[in-house]
């Protein structure tokens, strides 16, 4: 027993502080990502100025302690301080030479929103004499300590930054100066004691003159800044976990502001627009670095740097480039200069353009910097949108005039219509129009290829002007509620704007941002570096990438972008088409066969010619086709355009209530056989016909929507069977897409009667949450997201806790019976980087999105395998 409580008495107590060159095995976590930066620079002998990381279990032990400070920690910071004395010959409140330092606060993820900087800490009314005469320089001690006064009430004690603002402007005003510098140190001084009386007045005590105590609450308000509402709103945005907390580091400091031998700047290893190898960054002389970032002065670029500081200009360069050595990737560098000294304040992995990340990675792998692994790893796929698609110029200036979903990604601007049959004329007559609808239907199809973009007030990523503008890669804000449109009046009212058909507004489908007014855009950047990248990916990864497409224009695109086939030919947009409509209709509205069979007969040729052209397109890649499936309110006329009484019957009698859950899918093909017939013979013809004409046999892949039963599906394989044997030596697969929970729950009866799987997920979303497809992202859904219910939006990021794990229990269940049984996705996810992910996890063979996609598909099936297999030492999607 006493042997025990020896043991536990023996344990070294908890440790919270590291110094920067004391080796530590907590890493960022631990140290926040500042500390273990400039942990890793002073172990590498960059030059850093000293001192000491409070760390993140600190915070920790603080916020689960009701913001105690935890035991021991005082004692540890005290130990720490005395070292960094002993390190820079300075003493903390020192009234001849003080010791300064800098408090900044540094989470494991960088993170805006928390207490950044509190400068100069240290001075009190003793300690700036001090300062003044060891420097020389008196304007300097006081501004100085001005500023420490400054920061100091406004984020320790919540101060408003404008009482200190005024105070500052009318003294420049009193003085006739026009901007800071102008100030004597005789009026800095009557500004301290002004910054004095505001602290006072604000706070009901005087500015505390004792350093220790200054530094306790700095730190304290650092560990109380990542609880502060707009830190946890940052956190929720962007998936933080509440549990990481911040660290403190407390550094000394170093003034860039003392003389013409000092400054400050910024640095970027490359150019973190083009990737571009080169000198870019800023500088200003005798200045300190918050001066920059206030814009109170404006920097020269980094150039200007090599003739006033020659040598540390010397230094810095060979600084940037061991760090980017060691860091392998290209960093973004804050520094300060005092009296011709360089001192490096942070590095961090720099925030780059898509274009610039592409290149940069290249260049690294040419460089011998990183491997090819690494390098397709590191790309974020999801920015390879600004890659494919034109972009709003970064430098551009807009407002939002409101938002939407962003349905489909690249920007446009363009003229405002308010029907299909005015942007096809105006988009015909070369005019750039934006197709403005309530929400599309096919019947609005031939404005959408005319339009340079789409937005509507409804619908949601599923909506028939997502998938439609995502397939065309045209941007597309969808569901924006914001916007009513005034058809009668030709007026749209926007977030507070009321616009007339004609004037011009910029979509964002990448942001779901609506503008009014034309915003410079920047062209696809398409390059041979992307090239590369996705060509080095292509070596490692599993799943193949194919494209949903229906036209041969759509294929071709799809087979530029590197798709391996067609997991999706939709056959209803072929019905669609303005002259076709008509004889669709007609067949539905027919009240007996025989009436149908006369319009099938009618739409047999044009089927048949679509799928020469699209399986001559592909050929030697493998082509889903896909049996009508869309519920038949699709294609019929409205009640109130039927003029005739016996249509408006017929549409009556066809309405339904919930046309989702309707007569659609394979019900359509069961309840009237003639039309799947008609789709099997023209795709069986068209096989035979491409075969004669090029001597390669397509690889026709024939689908059937909605499966819920075996026997669904074993009566429709029969007739598929039936009617391609009129060409009995075409080949062939037959099989379903797996939308429906009950599908996935009894693949292995399903399974018996199919040769493929291809999951649906946007119907399987809708069906397994119960969420309509067509509603919810403009409803509740919206909600959700901003509260928090949901993370993700599951019509866009696979639910892979409900939806995926139906999709597991389909695969098990269908390889059970058929071990080869070949199994893809087509629904949305098939396009999207986490879910592309899962399907490499759960082990299907391809996945398939719209043309724009492909690329990002390939990349994010790469990163999927590399992750995986622990060959890449960066982890995908952006991390
Ligand atoms: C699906 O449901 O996921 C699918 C691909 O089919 P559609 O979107 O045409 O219903
Ligand atoms: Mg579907």
């Amino acid at each position: 027993m006493q042997g025990i409580c020896e043991k536990i008495l023996a344990l070294p107590a908890q440790r919270y502080v590291y110094d920067f060159d004391q080796p530590s095995e907590g890493g960022r976590e631990l140290l926040g990502g500042k500390g273990v930066g400039l942990a890793e620079m002073t172990q590498l002998g960059v030059p850093v100025p000293a001192g000491f990381t409070i760390t993140t279990d600190a915070c920790r032990a603080y916020m689960s302690n009701g913001k105690a400070l935890p035991d021991g920690l005082d004692g540890e910071v005290d130990e720490h301080l005395r070292a960094l004395e002993e390190k820079t010959g300075k003493r903390f409140g020192d009234a001849n030479d003080p010791l300064l330092v800098s408090v900044r606060s540094g989470a494991a993820v960088s993170m805006p929103g928390m207490m950044d900087t509190i400068l100069n800490l240290g001075l009190n009314d003793d300690a700036v004499q001090g300062l003044a005469r060891t420097t020389g320089n008196e304007r300097f001690a006081n501004d100085s300590y001005r500023r420490l006064i400054q920061m100091y009430g406004q984020v320790v004690d919540g101060i408003d930054a404008h009482r200190f603002e005024q105070a500052l402007t009318e003294l420049k005003k009193s003085r006739g100066a026009a901007q800071d510098v102008d100030l004597s140190a005789e009026d800095l001084a009557d500004l301290i004691d002004t910054y004095k009386r505001i602290y006072r007045e604000e706070t009901g005590r005087d500015f505390p003159q004792d350093p220790r105590e200054q530094l306790t609450r700095a730190v304290r308000a650092v560990f109380d800044s990542w609880d502060a509402p707009r830190a946890q709103v940052y956190r929720r945005t962007y998936d933080i976990p509440e549990s990481l907390g911040t660290a403190v580091n407390v550094v000394q400091m170093v003034f860039g502001n003392k003389g013409d031998e000092s400054g400050t700047g910024v640095a970027f290893t490359r150019d973190p627009s083009t990737g571009e190898q080169g000198l870019y960054g800023e500088f200003l002389a005798n200045a300190q670095g918050e001066d920059v970032v206030a814009g109170i002065r404006t920097p020269e670029p980094l150039a200007a740097m090599e003739k006033k500081l020659p040598r540390a200009f010397e230094q810095l360069l060979e600084t940037m480039r061991r760090l980017e050595e060691h860091y392998r990737d290209m960093q973004d560098i804050e520094f300060t200069v005092e009296d011709n000294e360089l001192y490096l304040l942070q590095t961090r992995s720099a925030k780059r353009t898509a274009a610039a990340g592409v290149k940069a990675a290249v260049d690294m792998v040419g460089e011998g910097l990183i491997s090819r692994e690494d390098a397709v790893a590191r790309i974020d796929p999801a920015q390879l949108d600004q890659l494919l698609h034109p972009m709003i110029d970064p430098t551009a200036e807009w407002e939002v005039a409101a938002k939407g979903l962003n349905a489909s990604p690249g920007a446009a601007s363009g003229k405002i219509v308010l029907d299909a049959d005015s942007a096809e004329q105006r988009g015909k007559a070369g005019e750039s129009v934006i197709l403005v609808r309530w929400e599309t239907t096919p019947d609005d199809i031939h404005g959408l290829i005319q339009a340079a973009g789409v937005l509507t007030a409804h619908g949601g990523m599923t909506s028939h002007a997502a998938v439609v503008a995502r397939g065309m890669g045209k941007p597309c804000v969808a569901g924006c509620d914001a916007l009513s449109i005034d058809l009668a009046g030709h007026t749209i009212t926007l977030g507070g704007h009321t616009l007339a058909e004609g004037d011009v507004l910029t979509i964002d489908g990448g942001t779901g941002a609506v503008i009014v007014g034309e915003v410079r855009l920047v062209p696809p950047q398409v390059n041979d570096d992307l090239e590369t990248i996705l060509g080095w990916g292509d070596e490692y990864r599993r799943l193949n990438v194919r494209a949903n497409a229906d036209t041969p224009e759509d294929a071709a695109k799809a087979r530029d972008f590197g798709a391996q086939g067609i997991g999706l030919c939709r056959t209803e947009h072929m019905f669609m088409a303005e002259e076709r409509l008509p004889v669709v209709r007609a067949m539905i509205m027919a009240e007996n066969e025989e009436g149908r069979r006369k319009a099938l007969d009618e739409l047999l040729p044009m089927q048949q010619a679509d799928f020469e052209a699209i399986l001559e397109a592909m050929a030697g890649l493998p082509v889903t086709i896909r049996l009508l499936d869309p519920p038949l309110h699709e294609f019929l006329p409205p009640l109130e355009e039927a003029k005739d009484e016996r249509v408006r019957r017929r549409v009556k009698q066809l309405q339904e209530s919930n046309p989702m859950l309707g007569t659609r899918g394979c019900r359509l093909g069961l309840q009237w056989p003639e039309i799947y017939e008609m789709q099997v013979r023209a795709i069986i013809r068209a096989a035979r016909a491409v075969e004669d004409r090029t001597g390669e046999a397509p690889l026709v892949e024939i689908m059937h929507p909605l499966v819920a039963f075996q026997e669904e599906l074993r009566r429709l394989r029969e007739l598929t069977v039936r009617v391609a044997e009129e060409a009995p030596d075409v080949e062939y697969l037959c099989g379903t897409m797996i939308e429906l929970p009950r599908a996935c729950i009894r693949a292995d009866e399903i399974a018996q009667q199919a040769d493929f799987f291809s999951f649906g997920t946007n119907d399987l979303t809708q069906t397994a949450l119960g969420f309509s497809r067509d509603d919810a992202e403009g409803k509740f859904l919206t909600q959700y997201l901003e509260d928090g219910v949901l993370q993700k939006n599951p019509f866009e990021t696979l639910d892979v806790g409900g939806v995926g794990d139906l999709m597991r229990i389909a695969v098990e269940r269908g390889r059970s019976v058929k071990p080869g049984l070949k199994l893809g996705i087509c629904g949305e996810h098939g396009g999207e980087p986490r879910s592309v992910a899962f399907c490499h996890e759960l082990g299907l063979d391809y996945v398939s999105c719209s043309p724009y996609r492909v690329p990002l598909a390939r990349l994010a099936a790469a990163q999927a395998a590399l992750a995986a297999s622990g060959a890449a030492e960066y982890a995908a999607a952006g991390g």
